[in-house]
């Protein structure tokens, strides 16, 4: 609705559940509605939750893909490298090299995003907007690793207007990064509470917890 809304295809954009602190058991009611993306905070429930639901769902169905979205320390790099398809939040050149090293020869490429931090001081992940296009030359440059595209969490804001100035400074700087060469194809943006600023932004991508699986506790 909110693609629409925007005048947007909504095939353009990916809807990621993120599951975090929910139970296998949610993650596999959403898979067998025809869910196939989704996503998690913490290394170690992130793969236990992968092997819980690999155990329950019944055999046939197209593959799940997981995407890993919350702050990675390098010493939790490995579990990523070896367990997900997807990171969001590769916010420097140590982390991004160590996930390249890391991941096994026998899987596809894990998919990047980099992180940004269009907040300024009020976020402390994502990497400097200055430092973007050296991080995704470097992702780029790595093997086993694709780049595809930036990543933001902004600073939460109530009302659309605000909700919509970080989220086009990422998209903005995006479009700088594709204009110069990087073959970025994914615009990580929109949770629940700005999914319609995301999307009006032209998200590709949005991380859906709270309105898909309800609150947290
Ligand atoms: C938790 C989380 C989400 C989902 O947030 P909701 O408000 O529950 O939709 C999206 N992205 C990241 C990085 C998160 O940590």
């Amino acid at each position: 609705m909110a693609a629409r809304r925007a005048g947007r295809n909504p095939e353009s954009i990916l809807l990621l559940a993120v599951s975090k602190t929910k139970p296998a058991e949610a993650v596999c009611a959403a898979a067998l509605a025809g869910q196939r993306d989704f996503g998690e905070n913490y290394v170690q429930e992130g793969v236990a939750k992968i092997a819980a639901v690999a155990a329950l769902l019944p055999p046939g169905l197209p593959p799940l893909v997981w995407h890993f979205i919350g702050p990675l320390q390098s010493n939790k790099t490995r579990l990523v490298a070896e367990h997900f398809d997807w990171v969001h939040s590769v916010d420097r050149i140590k982390v991004a090299q160590r996930l390249a090293e890391q991941r096994p020869a026998a899987l596809p490429p894990l998919q990047v995003c980099v992180q940004v931090n269009v907040s300024g001081e009020t976020s402390k992940s994502g990497c400097a907007p200055e430092a973007a296009a050296e991080l995704c030359r470097a992702v780029a440059a790595l093997p086993r690793l694709r780049l595809r595209g930036l990543m933001a969490i902004p600073a939460p804001a109530d009302d659309l207007e605000s909700q919509r100035a970080p989220l086009a400074r990422l998209r903005q700087l995006w479009e700088a990064l594709r204009a110069e060469g990087l073959a970025l194809d994914t615009l990580s943006m929109g949770m629940s509470h700005d999914l319609e600023a995301a999307i009006l932004e032209g998200s590709t991508l949005v991380r859906v917890g709270t309105a898909i699986f309800g609150a947290r506790t």
